[in-house]
């Protein structure tokens, strides 16, 4: 059923006959269910051409004020012929991606500069849709995003001031939100276009992202006047190329008034020539997260790369050797480790290729070994992360003491149980992190004398306990510590992590 009723009639008419496609026409008329966008072009234009003409001699009876001039029927008659003839002409696509009318006569919608004609219809979709298919990503649903010229929002302004003042003429009122968005009809029109096409989902939550972004050169300049008239708007922004971003030019529009709009820019807004261009058709998709456990071989080597001020300080990382397919590597530390895949394009795993995935990492170098590699959310790893706070670490300690001591000296310490120590923040870290008094638990400990001036300690204590400060006592700042319980001045050589104890990510039965 055609959407438009016979109180729509003059506003219909006016657009129509500026040179308004039926789209925007339905738009501004306040149509705001989805079936009659959704019909193709050329029938619109001939649908609406048959509703106006069906009414052209009531329209006449029906103007109480100002009286119709016989004008505006010439126009009418013009716009609908103008529209229709120019309905035919074909679109073609050139390589880089833009497109070019083919026929000269072409006429654009001087409202959505052709967003509406030939960029919603199932030619255009077809070709983003190949797009998307060439870039290889594999996904399950996807967004749409689109990218709109930010003078679209000047020239709807001008056609909303245009037929606000129409419908003023008729006593009826046209508030901005009575107008259906640009954005709106052209999701409504486009987005089962791409499911259909793609056979998937249309969902905002989605991690595959398409977006295509829009650009009218020839109407570039249609925004530059609100420059002048609100300074205050535009200012320069790092990233952006241009201080006409749609938010400040919306925010101009908010500002301006009716009078100094219509000063300066023309309602409607005059027909352009050319229709928008493609600027790019970009296909994107959300990082996907591969967590495991690994095996450390090496003391010297940090979690992830370690960098100051630009410069390396260490050669490697585990980050970097998981990633990198691993290098060199010694001694044993287990832990759960995560790694931020970004912009994948293969996202589809059977749990079989993770494990040859695995295996694969392991067979690369005998020196590091994974377990437990599986996919997880971006969720799942805030939840190694508080695990990493909350549970307890397990470390091995090879301790220095100034005077000599004997094995007696040393067992004391594995009979005590849930030490409370308070730590004020290390001298070495007080540059990145502030000075604060934390109690932290010594859960147990248990010593391995050595000789007269060395023993190893084993400590299972609370996370975010400072070790090395635990056993020399920072000046003081830690206690108790170690060199105080003995009576000693002791120093740490060696400090290795031997497990964290989280839960994550799931073991899974190799
Ligand atoms: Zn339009």
């Amino acid at each position: 059923m055609f959407p438009l009723t016979e109180e729509n009639k003059l506003v219909a008419h006016l657009l129509l006959s500026s040179g308004t496609c039926p789209r925007c026409i339905f738009r501004f008329c306040g149509v705001d269910f989805h079936a009659p966008y959704k019909l193709p072009y050329k029938e619109l234009l001939s649908d609406l051409q048959k509703f106006l003409e069906s009414g052209k001699d009531e329209l006449v009876l029906e103007v109480p004020n100002p009286p119709p001039k016989k004008i505006r029927l010439q126009e009418l008659e013009d716009g609908v012929d103008n529209l229709i003839r120019n309905g035919e002409g074909n679109i073609s696509y050139i390589e880089d991606g833009s497109i070019a009318s083919k026929n000269s006569n072409f006429s654009v919608c001087n409202v959505c500069l052709g967003i509406l004609q030939e960029f919603c219809e199932k030619e255009f979709i077809m070709k983003v849709c190949q797009k998307v298919e060439a870039s290889g990503f594999e996904f399950n649903n996807l967004v749409f995003s689109v990218s709109f010229p930010p003078q679209l929002s000047v020239r709807e302004h001008a056609a909303w001031l245009l037929v606000k003042q129409e419908m003023g003429k008729q006593s009826l009122s046209l508030g901005r939100t009575d107008i259906v968005q640009l954005k709106e009809a052209y999701k409504w029109i486009t987005h089962p276009l791409f499911s259909e096409e793609l056979g998937v989902p249309i969902d905002g939550k989605s991690l595959f992202e398409v977006s295509v972004v829009f650009a009218h050169p020839e109407t570039v300049e249609d925004c530059h006047f609100l420059g002048t008239i609100c300074p205050d708007c535009f200012k320069p922004a790092k990233n952006k190329q241009s201080v006409f971003t749609r938010m400040a030019v919306m925010k101009a529009l908010n500002k301006i008034t009716e009078e100094d709009f219509r000063k300066q820019f023309p309602c409607p807004p005059e027909s352009p020539k050319t229709m928008c261009t493609v600027l790019e058709i970009e296909c994107a998709h959300g990082a996907v997260f591969v967590a495991g456990r690994y095996n450390k071989y090496s003391r010297n080597l940090p979690q992830t790369p370690w960098i100051i001020d630009g410069e390396r300080k260490l050669e490697s990382s585990v980050e970097e050797l998981i990633s990198d397919h691993l290098l060199t590597v010694f001694k044993a530390e287990r832990r759960p480790f995560a790694i931020e895949l970004v912009n994948p394009h293969r996202i589809h795993f059977t749990s079989q290729e993770i494990k040859e995935l695995q295996q694969k990492i392991n067979k690369s170098s005998d020196k590091i070994q994974v377990r437990d590699l599986q996919l997880v959310t971006r969720e799942a790893i805030g939840h190694m992360k508080e695990g990493e706070e909350e549970k307890t670490k397990t470390y091995s300690a090879l301790i220095w003491t100034n005077r000599p001591i004997q094995k007696k000296d040393t067992e004391f310490l594995n009979d005590i149980k849930d030490l409370k120590i308070d730590q004020k923040t290390p001298l070495r870290v007080l540059h990145r992190r502030p000075l604060a008094v934390r109690t932290r638990v010594i859960h147990s400990m248990e010593a391995h004398y050595m000789d007269e001036h060395h023993f190893r300690l084993y400590l299972k204590t609370q996370a975010g306990t400072y070790i090395k400060e635990f056993v020399h006592g920072d000046f003081g700042r830690t206690k108790p510590n170690i060199g105080s319980l003995m009576n000693v001045t002791a120093d740490i050589l060696e400090l290795d992590v031997e497990s964290v104890d989280v839960d994550w990510p799931p073991a899974l039965d190799d």
